[in-house]
């Protein structure tokens, strides 16, 4: 049942009082006070519970206008609306009781049906004005919420137009994770602590909005702008404690058009973080014109994903890997490449990304790995000879629970031995959530399967933690080698990752071989096998399986 407005009536006239309780008592709950101190007294332990007061203005002979003023002086009741009444109609008084906060005035005789009617707008008004001040601010952040925030910024806007401003908007990557391996109450408190490091980084004439989750815009004043204060919020976000790498990407909008709309602005702000690309590096991305033009990409892309599978426009290149030492044949990587009729030949570089962000990517690998294992009970069945082929895995596949029993699965399908199937996962999605990741490769390892770790000095692992990884084979990333060949210091950053992964028992690949050098000088630091141009590109089945005929080839493991 919905409790009664509580109106404190304050009137030395008994007349009155009984008169106003016969009233209003069905609908409220009256609490009288006869003297402005028993008022005040009330006020000062009970604001909380009070809708509204009623003031006789001539209590005590004009007393009212006392109580007027010093109620603006009590806290927690200066916002409780107040109605006075009167019994003459002079307007001088009326003014000055307006004057001195009173909301509305009711003049004598009582009249029953006005003075409800009055009484239930003010009350009203008064709710309503409370839920506003409510979500002013949201309860989780103390941030402003978006409604407000909106409003806050087209006001800062106009008043300064002289000056110019930013939009940035801020997000976690993977937030669902956080939420989803620690619970609801370690994200909020995780929000909370990017609340407040925000809070604490900006100017005071600056404002941030929390738009619910992990989406927050904040609006910068373009001259104080410097990447400087968002590294910094990174910083503060680094020394958070949890077991989990969390990584914030920020988009940055400038303001050139006031008379955009506010909602439009944050909208590109957004826009410019959601086409970020997975530089390590860097956390912020401008918004520019281009970014349309990608977004229009990115949306053809998507909408013509589905049917690519069903009309078998993925297409399966091998690329052969070579021992550096005899030079045959060892194994090979599988990579799609996408066939679009119209839009011709589409490299995984541009569709990969995007597939992993809106979870394609598992239908495609699948697909991909189902061709791939197809291919190699074919050759069972003709007497090929075998090679190990490796499928590559995203991080996006590792949050499926049911992936080892999936891989699994499908080599039975195709009764092909398990150790002609490699999984290539990337580096970096062990640095990503290790403890998860760890375990669901520990148990495909278990299976059977042969576990190679892809794009290996990309990724910032921890040396240790190669030797916890249930991996065989290391795979040092193209831009590692070229990044570290050149200098004498570089070149014995590479000689030691090579001789740790022998240490520990691992096989290592180099990709991106292009020249007769790169192979001698990686073949003299003891690297196993390479993979690039200068063997061989990517090539379709058929051409693959020709090239198999002219070369030697040798068993890997
Ligand atoms: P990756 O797994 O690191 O694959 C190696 C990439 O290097 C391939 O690019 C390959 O064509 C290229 N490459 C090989 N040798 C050389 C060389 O000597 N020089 C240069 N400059 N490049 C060389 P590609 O085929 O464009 O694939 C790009 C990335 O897309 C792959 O990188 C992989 O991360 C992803 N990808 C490809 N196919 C699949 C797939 O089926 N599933 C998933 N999840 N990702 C895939
Ligand atoms: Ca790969
Ligand atoms: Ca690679």
């Amino acid at each position: 049942m919905n409790q009664k407005d509580i109106i404190l009536l304050i009137d030395d006239d008994e007349e009155n009082r009984s008169t106003l309780h016969e009233i209003l008592s069905d609908t409220y709950t009256i609490v009288d006070a006869s003297t402005i101190t028993e008022a005040l007294t009330k006020l000062e332990n009970h604001a909380v519970k009070i809708s509204m007061i009623l003031l006789n203005l001539m209590i005590s002979n004009m007393y009212g206008f006392a109580f007027l003023a010093e109620l603006q002086r009590i806290k927690a009741a200066m916002n409780i609306p107040v109605i006075v009444t009167t019994v003459d109609n002079n307007e001088t008084k009326e003014l000055e009781a307006l004057q001195l906060g009173a909301h509305d005035i009711i003049v004598k005789p009582f009249r029953p049906a006005i003075i409800k009617r009055r009484i239930a707008n003010t009350i009203k008004l008064l709710k309503t004005a409370a839920e506003i001040n409510l979500i002013e601010r949201d309860a989780l952040t103390g941030l402003y919420s978006m409604n407000f925030f909106t409003k806050r910024v087209a006001e800062v806007i106009q008043s300064n137009v002289g000056k110019r401003y930013l939009v940035v908007f801020a997000n976690i990557s993977r937030f669902k994770l956080v939420n989803e391996l620690f619970g609801r109450t370690e994200g909020d408190r995780l929000l909370t602590f990017i609340g407040k490091s925000i809070l604490d980084t900006i100017g005071e004439n600056e404002l941030c909005g929390h738009a619910g989750a992990d989406n927050f815009f904040i609006l910068i004043d373009s001259d104080e702008y410097n990447e400087g204060s968002i590294k910094e919020i990174v910083n503060k976000l680094n020394s958070y404690s949890i077991p989990i790498n969390i990584v914030m990407r920020f988009g940055v909008y400038m303001i050139n058009d006031i008379t955009m709309p506010i909602e439009k602005i944050c909208d590109r702000a957004k826009l410019a973080m959601d086409t970020f690309e997975g530089n390590y590096d860097s956390f912020i991305t401008y918004y520019d014109d281009s970014i349309r033009e990608k977004l229009l990409r990115e949306h053809m892309i998507t909408n013509a994903m589905k049917r690519a599978v069903e009309e078998k426009q993925f297409v399966i290149y091998y690329q052969p890997k070579f021992d550096l030492n005899s030079e045959c044949v060892i194994g090979a990587e599988a990579l799609v490449r996408w066939k679009h009729p119209e839009f011709g030949f589409l490299s995984p570089g541009e569709f990969i990304p995007i597939f992993e962000k809106n979870g394609f990517i598992s239908e495609l690998d699948y697909y991909v790995w189902d061709c791939v294992c197809q291919k190699i009970a074919s050759w069972v069945e003709t007497g090929h000879s075998l090679m190990p082929i490796s499928v590559n895995v995203s991080r996006v596949d590792l949050y499926n629970p049911k992936l080892p029993q999936l891989l699994f699965d499908l080599v039975n399908k195709y009764k092909i031995p398990i150790q002609y199937l490699h999984l290539e996962i990337t580096e970096s999605a062990y640095t990503d959530n290790a403890k998860q990741m760890i375990d669901i490769v520990n148990e495909i390892r278990k299976i059977g399967f042969v576990i190679e770790m892809d794009d290996f000095g990309t990724g910032y692992s921890s040396l240790n933690m190669l030797s916890d990884l249930p991996i065989e084979i290391l795979k040092l990333d193209m831009s590692f080698l070229r990044n570290n060949v050149g200098r004498s210091s570089g070149r014995s950053v590479i000689q030691f990752v090579i001789n740790l992964a022998k240490w520990l028992g691992l096989f290592v690949v180099a990709e991106g071989v292009e020249t007769q050098e790169q192979a001698i000088f990686l073949r003299n630091m003891g690297c196993d096998y390479a993979q690039g141009y200068y063997y061989s590109k990517p090539v379709d089945d058929s051409d693959f399986e020709k090239l198999l005929l002219e070369t030697h080839l040798c068993v890997m493991i």
